[in-house]
């Protein structure tokens, strides 16, 4: 039997069948007032002000479909999101969904996002609000999710409040998702549906799904961070040394990183997938982590946190060990 395209259902039709997967996100702490079926949806902001980011995912361009299923690209396209939440120290509390696609694409391709999306968004306790569909020429196929957030009360942690003195600390992973990537572009990767044609080996399997999804980056951390202290904050989209290296220009601060602390985070299954060398240059550079850095006062660092280095008077760049690191981009690899 032929799959059923998109263009064989009416919008009507779709938004049916789409409904009771996101149905099934219903957060557990957002104050829904009006949800999805209205012309807007109404969410109630208890803080009293509203923290809001969006990410784009585009076909070819931020994911394969010949590495990715649907709901990994829905899972990662919600990570991205709850992960800028966080890193302004805010709980999310609802996403906007919005798809342009190519009407040949498979509804069961539209289903599988959905159903990725709305897993996210049960992790991150923040329905699915509303969205829009959209069709796209020949080929496309966009994925945009809007987040909502609530700061609770807090003062929003921004990137330029670092101060010479601070420590830098990191919560969750380093290089994970950028080493997955290594090694689909290099054919060792696992695939979502040839889990088993490439490698045997576990920690593969671990870092290409890592890669895919996104993983579960610790986004109940921001709030924590932010009342910790945090002095400023950033989740780590384009690798630890670019994404530090805003914080170090946003605050006018040095950024002084420690070797050792870095080859703790490359030890393990990253150098047992990729070797040390290049497990090193993941940690330094991998992108679409997730983690969340932060620059606190000495002795404030919550549990969980981990030392990366500490911020100084001196230039406004990103040294290790007092040298510049040697840094691939991240761009590269992208498209
Ligand atoms: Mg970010």
């Amino acid at each position: 039997m032929p799959a059923t395209r998109l263009s064989d259902l009416s919008e009507a039709d779709l938004l049916a069948r789409l409904f009771p997967v996101y149905a099934g996100a219903k957060g557990g702490t957002a104050d829904v007032v009006i949800g999805p079926g209205d012309d807007a949806a109404v969410l109630a902001a208890p803080g009293g002000s509203v923290v809001l980011t969006t990410d784009t995912m585009v076909r070819g361009r931020d994911w394969r479909d010949d590495w990715s299923s649907p709901h990994e690209v829905g899972h990662k396209a919600v990570v991205q999101n709850v992960a800028d939440i966080a890193a302004m120290g805010a709980t999310p509390t609802g996403l906007l969904v919005a798809l342009a696609a190519d009407p040949a694409t498979e509804v069961d391709w539209a289903l599988g996002l959905a159903e990725g999306i709305a897993a996210a968004a049960r992790e991150a306790s923040a329905p699915v609000l509303g969205g829009d569909l959209s069709s796209a020429g020949p080929g496309t196929v966009m994925v945009a999710i809007t987040a909502v957030g609530d700061l609770g009360g807090r003062a929003a942690v921004r990137r330029d409040g670092a101060r010479p003195g601070d420590v830098v600390a990191v919560c969750g992973t380093l290089g994970r998702s950028g080493g997955g990537l290594q090694l689909l572009l290099a054919d060792r990767g696992r695939t979502h549906d040839a889990p088993d044609a490439m490698s045997a080996h576990r920690v593969v399997h671990d870092l290409c799904l890592a890669h895919r999804t996104a993983g579960r980056p610790p986004w109940e951390q921001g709030p924590v961070a932010a009342d910790a202290g945090a002095t400023s904050m950033i989740d780590l989209s384009d690798g630890l040394v670019r994404d530090l290296g805003r914080i170090a220009r946003a605050s006018g601060v040095g950024v002084e990183l420690d070797g050792e602390a870095l080859r703790e985070h490359a030890a393990g299954p990253l150098t047992e997938a990729l070797g040390a060398d290049e497990a090193m240059r993941q940690v330094l550079s991998g992108g679409e982590e997730h983690s969340l850095v932060a620059t606190f006062a000495p002795g404030e660092v919550p549990t969980g946190w981990h030392l990366l280095g500490r911020c100084t008077a001196g230039a406004p760049a990103v040294l290790v060990d007092g040298a510049v690191p040697v840094v691939t981009g991240w761009d590269h690899f992208r498209g």
